[in-house]
């Protein structure tokens, strides 16, 4: 391996805590409780938190975990939810003030940037220093659920957003620096450290701390939103179609009332094509916080008008103009569902919890069929579904997009008492046997939910995984509950 050493200052000091951990400190004086965005079921008591904003704080904090024979986890957004960025007992390194850019070839289209930085912060920066500029850069693909995640969790999620033609994120990735459990600096590129890069993205914090990384832009267009509202058995041809007219974008959000015969069937197929010398308005409709708020309510309440309501706002945006990165901005209210426990009453506490399924194209509408029958019959309360599309990642080595699939997102609502978690639980596992029937597969991001028999179906490679694991990190300085899930689960094959 290529090696660039580097030393720690003497002078260098432990990183304080977060401030919104402090924000949030219980009395409990040997940890610190942290718990993911989204879900809110991965509570998890840390031994501290550490906020680091350069390399050498992180050095710093390895060096003394290894000085604690301690392990570290690592949280950019903390928006996943397997309990990969949390480990009890861990020194969980926040990543968050990691958010500088430190370069942007203009000529090359490359940004470097820290890897704590989230989306709205690098759109942020490339809107300034490109203004009066042309052309423009601007990023390819991000996640489209959630904005205030980071490029680190980006990376070791391997993640996607809504491209019709895109492959996973590594394919937008030049080169990151990693800081390894000796606290040594790595350059993982396509030339350099071949098997760390191809190990750590889609590797889920468990091969080190990625520091900074190199993107590769593609140039900023202005692209037109056109939707139809369309059955999915029209879904795989219409993409194709769109596809060869030349659009980069879309989805299709499903119909999620269960008591309709539009169930899984009737979608908003929404898709962005390139525009050329169009004026961009300066005001046009959108969906706001409250917008949100509403929608939501009515999605656990009242499923037809939700998607009626959200069926209407998306045909009268049909024509509206974006630009090709920030179109692929959403909000997301960060604890929307605090609000709603109160105006739902009893039934309605709890959370959502998603789970990404992925199929051939060619088995998408059979796959469709066979699962409304089964969240009708398990009474899933479902609360939104996407369809998107990916291309095969043939790079990382924990690859979920094994072929060109359909990605079919269901955002199910679940209380947290142990029966009901245990039904979700159950109806994600079936989700995954009706994958595996189709020949495909699910997204390791979301939960942990898959039997031993489903992971190995899934992601053959999974033992392999963690033996290059145990290669890389043999003092298991990095350490999440989702590593020690799998590391039990396949504790007899290691
Ligand atoms: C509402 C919602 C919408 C979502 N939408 C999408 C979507 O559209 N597409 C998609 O692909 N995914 C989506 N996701 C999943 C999300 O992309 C992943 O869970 C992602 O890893 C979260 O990033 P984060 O910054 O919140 O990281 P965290 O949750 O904090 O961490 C996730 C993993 O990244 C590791 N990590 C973070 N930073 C570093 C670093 N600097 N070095 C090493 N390891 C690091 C952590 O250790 C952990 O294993 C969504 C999740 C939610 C909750």
């Amino acid at each position: 391996m290529n090696r660039i050493p580097t030393l720690i200052k003497d002078s260098q000091r432990l990183p304080e805590l977060c401030p919104h951990d402090r924000a949030s400190q219980p009395m409990e004086p040997t940890g610190i409780l942290v718990n993911d965005i989204h879900s809110q079921l991965n509570e998890t008591l840390v031994n501290r938190v550490a906020c680091s904003d350069s390399v050498q704080m992180i050095q710093a904090v390895i060096e003394q975990a290894k000085a604690e024979c301690r392990a570290i986890s690592i949280a950019g957004g903390r928006h996943a939810m397997g309990g990969q960025q949390f480990g009890a007992d861990t020194i969980l390194l926040d990543t968050g003030a990691m958010n500088r850019v430190l370069n942007f070839d203009r000529r090359e289209g490359l940004i470097e940037v820290q890897a704590g930085i989230r989306w709205p912060e690098l759109l942020s920066y490339l809107d300034r220093v490109q203004v009066g500029r042309w052309p423009q850069w601007g990023i390819r693909q991000k996640q489209t659920g959630a904005d205030r995640l980071s490029i680190g969790g980006a990376l070791s999620a391997n993640a996607h957003g809504r491209g019709l033609r895109f492959k996973p994120m590594i394919d937008d990735v030049e080169s990151f620096t990693l800081v390894d459990a000796d606290f040594r600096l790595w350059t993982c590129s396509r030339r350099e450290n071949h098997e760390l890069f191809r190990l750590a993205i889609g590797g889920y914090g468990l091969f080190g701390v990625i520091v900074d990384v190199k993107l590769r832009l593609v140039p900023r267009q202005k692209v037109q939103r056109v939707v139809r509202i369309i059955d999915l058995q029209d879904l795989i041809p219409a993409v194709e179609q769109r596809v060869s007219d030349g659009f980069l974008y879309g989805d299709f959000q499903f119909s999620i009332d269960s008591e309709s015969d539009d169930f899984l069937r009737t979608g908003v197929f929404s898709c962005y094509q390139p525009i050329e010398e169009a004026e961009m308005p300066k005001r046009q409709k959108e969906l706001h916080p409250d917008d949100w708020r509403r929608l939501l309510y009515l999605a656990h309440k009242d499923k037809k008008r939700a998607f009626h309501a959200y069926s209407t706002y998306y045909l009268s945006t049909d024509g509206q103009r974006y630009w090709s990165d920030s179109h692929q901005l959403s909000e997301y209210v960060d604890h929307y569902h605090e609000g709603l426990n109160g105006q739902l009453g009893p039934s309605g506490i709890g959370t959502e919890m998603i789970t990404e399924i992925y199929v051939p194209r060619t088995s998408l509408v059979q796959f469709m069929e066979d699962v409304r029958g089964d969240l009708r019959e398990a009474r899933a309360n479902l609360i939104y579904g996407t369809i998107r599309f990916i291309e095969e990642d043939d790079e990382s080595f924990l690859a979920w997009a094994k072929e060109r699939y359909a990605c079919i997102i269901f955002n199910l609502h679940t209380a947290h008492t142990r029966e009901a978690l245990e039904r979700t639980a159950e109806d994600f596992r079936r989700l995954i046997d009706r994958a595996i029937q189709y020949g495909g597969s699910y997204y390791l991001t979301y939960h942990r939910w898959a039997t031993r028999k489903q992971v190995e179906v899934c992601y053959p490679q999974f033992v392999e995984f963690l033996k290059l694991k145990n290669k890389y990190d043999p003092e298991e300085r990095f350490q999440s509950e989702w590593y020690r899930h799998y590391k039990a689960m396949f504790a007899d094959a290691l």
